[in-house]
């Protein structure tokens, strides 16, 4: 063979063609340093050719083939092929956005440094009876480092507990360890027996759901686990995690959101110490990452946890797939390549043949009406493990005098938790002080003046920001438009909430849990340890707290301004507010008491709080899939959306009309509809519009996707950028 065909990192739906006369079939999924225009260019090896359709004075020679780390393997370079044609997003950019940065770059990868700990003369003279029993990290590191007379990673180190790093601190000051640097060595496949430290005993529907999983056939199975908060999802995934790691197999848990990894890491770590568990999110450095990523490509990692970038890992050992909070939307990048991580977990599970489970306490209708269907198979959780449900109650809050956004009702149910002794929790989501500054005395209100959006108030920062684009700006002293000096805020925010709640239960420890009070690196975490420390009373939050954590003196749920999703003309809307109310009023009574969950509305019997109040997600998703049905909306249809983003408005939807014109002259059922000025039309100084088409089936919609696409390149222009959105999520 003479020639590769090359994925280069560019918004073109080709490949490149280069002379590499040295190529092999061992080379495919290789990257490869090849020139392109001026410059030399990182690609990856998708295919070698013997002859090429480009004239041959042409096709320039590749560079250099480098092998300092394995090639892609065939069935990843087959889940991004699949990913490029499913999101009909050009395959080089689909590729190369799948490796580690580090292998982006143009230097081959030289092996990295690591910091190792190892045991000094003192420290191997520490007898373990000599520490308090209770300094139980401590001694888990002198047993470790025991074992290890080289020393021991110190990421390894510190992933044994959230404190592991305190621990070393002293104990290095205590002279007993010392840190040594070392030429880090690839994880590699080792015959270590597996080491299972038990875990509480299953419950009967626990049970019941692993031995399903376990006496299904062979081969790819679906799996929808829908359990109950606090119904133990998490110890039937590690259940079947323990199963497939005693057969030497890799897994993958894919989870939505960063926060959520520390917990659940110290969890599998805690039940299988032995086994390498391989982190992969945004929250890694990038030698982390590629270190990581190495570790899972060698197989060496039995365990891979990570977020939606995670599903691209290679992984020859793959045994099984879980999708923890399935429905979650971060599971979908919603810029650049928009695909959907819990999509493409299915596709890859069925390719391998592997079976696949997918965890929720309030499936994505879509994979709930696929379970209804027969498509996926059902496990069910419905009750929580040692406790009670918690009691849900809506507060009428038409009838009742608001102080900052909050009952008396509210306000006295925190103040009694409080004397209990117990934790609360504010759900309110949205941060900053007010969302919004207005003069009432000629109706000014804060805009950004390059969004369709209001500045946001944060008062502690004195600033106006806007949640959209970044833009911020200070608060200004008067009206800028009639010289007024009483500007007010208007609505709350977490900021607002915070303050109230000082002002009225002065006694109180309040934390404010954001976007912004958790910006700080490592500053969740202290605030994790404070809560479960009892250092906190009533903590004020955003949906970052919603999800899956564990605070066991939380009894007290109030969730304020719960309204503004539910008439929205986003007819997912309430299928995610269903979802949100549902995860948060499930963090109430993990512990010994009852728990009790106070929703503050305006509409207390709409059925989405009257179905939320009797903790009967099935009855209100298999109303909402009628009312979809009815209405011709997902998932009885599939849609995709064009995207378009012009300095002006009038372009954007100019080329949708052009669009929706090429359209029509593809032959196909799809129906096409009006373009419209997206939900939020102006952000970042940009104009954005859009176009939905919809189609009764799947293949229909993408054989019209791939002859529209061609068309659209002629009709866009200069003035606007464009992109496909298959699966859209938002509306
Ligand atoms: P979910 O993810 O379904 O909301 P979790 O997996 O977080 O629920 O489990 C809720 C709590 O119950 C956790 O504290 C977990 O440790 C505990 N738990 C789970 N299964 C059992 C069990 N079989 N026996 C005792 N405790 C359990
Ligand atoms: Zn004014
Ligand atoms: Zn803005």
């Amino acid at each position: 063979m003479s020639f590769i065909r090359v994925a280069l990192d560019v918004p073109l739906p080709t490949l490149f063609d280069y002379r590499a006369a040295a190529a092999t079939s061992d080379d495919i999924g290789a990257r490869v340093l090849v020139p392109f225009g001026r410059t030399i260019a990182v690609g990856v090896i998708v295919e070698l050719a013997s002859t090429t359709s480009l004239p041959p004075q042409r096709v320039r020679r590749a560079l250099s083939i480098l092998r300092d780390v394995p090639p892609l393997p065939a069935d990843i370079l087959g889940l991004l092929k699949f990913c490029s044609d499913y999101y009909h997003h050009p395959l080089g950019e689909v590729v190369l956005n799948a490796l580690p940065t580090r292998l982006r770059q143009r230097q081959a990868f030289q092996g990295e440094k690591a910091t190792h700990y190892r045991l000094t003369g003192a420290g191997l003279a520490v007898a373990a009876e000599s520490l308090p029993r209770r300094a139980t990290i401590k001694l888990e590191l002198l047993r470790l480092l025991r074992t290890a007379e080289a020393g021991i990673d110190e990421a390894v180190l510190r992933a044994i507990a959230p404190r592991a790093a305190a621990a070393l601190k002293t104990m290095t000051e205590h002279g007993w360890i010392e840190r040594v640097a070392v030429a880090r060595e690839l994880p590699r496949a080792g015959a270590v027996a597996l080491r299972v430290v038990p875990g509480p005993a299953l419950t009967d529907e626990q049970h019941a759901a692993v031995a399903s999983v376990r006496s299904a056939d062979a081969g790819f199975t679906p799996w929808l686990l829908h359990g109950v908060t606090g119904s133990g999802k998490t110890e039937v995934y590690l259940q079947l995690v323990g199963d497939l790691l005693a057969c030497g197999k890799q897994v993958l848990l894919l989870v939505p959101e960063i926060n959520l990894t520390p917990q659940l890491e110290a969890l599998v770590h805690a039940r299988f110490p032995d086994t390498l568990l391989a982190a992969l999110h945004s929250g890694l450095n990038e030698s982390e990452r590629l270190h990581n990523w190495l570790a899972a490509q060698s197989g060496a990692a039995g365990i891979v946890l990570g977020t939606r970038l995670a599903v691209f890992t290679p992984l020859p050992k793959l045994g099984l797939v879980v999708v923890d909070e399935e429905q979650d939307s971060s599971f979908k990048q919603t810029d650049g390549l928009r695909y959907s991580a819990r999509d493409l977990a299915l596709w890859r599970a069925k390719q391998l043949a592997i079976p696949i489970v997918l965890g929720s306490a309030t499936p994505a209708l879509e994979t709930f009406h696929k379970a209804l269907n027969g498509s996926y198979r059902t496990l069910a959780l419905t009750r929580r493990v040692n406790t009670m449900p918690p009691v849900i109650e809506c507060i009428d809050t038409r009838r009742e005098p608001l102080i900052d956004g909050m009952s008396q009702a509210l306000l006295s149910a925190l103040r009694i938790t409080m004397k209990r002794g117990e934790q609360s929790l504010v759900f309110i989501n949205r941060r900053g002080f007010a969302p919004v500054l207005m003069c009432p005395s000629c109706g000014w209100t804060s805009g950004c003046e390059r969004c369709s959006a209001k500045l946001v108030l944060h008062l502690q920062e004195q600033r106006l920001r806007c949640h959209h684009c970044g833009h911020q700006e200070r608060v200004p002293r008067a009206c800028p438009q009639c010289g007024n000096q009483d500007l007010k805020p208007l609505g709350q925010g977490t900021q607002r909430i915070e303050s109230a709640l000082a002002r009225i239960l002065p006694s109180a420890r309040i934390l404010r849990i954001d976007r912004d009070s958790t910006r700080r690196k490592r500053a969740w975490h202290e605030m994790r340890r404070q809560i479960h420390a009892q250092e906190v009373d009533i903590l004020v939050g955003t949906q970052i707290l919603a999800k899956g954590h564990d605070f066991p003196q939380l009894n007290l749920v109030g969730v304020v301004n719960a309204d503004s999703s539910l008439y929205s003309t986003d007819f997912r809307a309430s299928e995610r507010l269903f979802a949100r109310l549902t995860q948060v009023a499930g963090r109430a009574g993990r512990g010994a008491s009852r728990g009790r969950v106070m929703i503050q509305t305006d509409f207390p019997a709409h059925v989405l709080y009257q179905a939320l109040c009797r903790d009967d997600y099935p009855a209100f998703a298999k109303e909402l899939l009628a009312e979809r049905k009815q209405a011709g909306f997902p998932p009885f249809v599939y849609q995709a959306v064009l995207r378009a983003e012009a300095s002006r408005l009038e372009t954007a939807l100019e080329f949708l009309i052009r669009a929706a014109r090429e359209g029509a002259k593809v032959e196909s059922s799809v129906t096409i509809y009006d373009p419209v000025p997206a939900g939020m039309p102006r952000r970042a100084g940009l104009e954005r519009a859009q176009l939905t088409v919809q189609a009764r089936s799947r293949p229909g919609l993408h054989a019209f996707l791939r002859a529209w696409q061609v068309r659209l390149g002629h009709a866009a222009g200069r003035k606007v950028r464009w992109a496909l959105d298959v699966d859209p999520l938002e509306l």
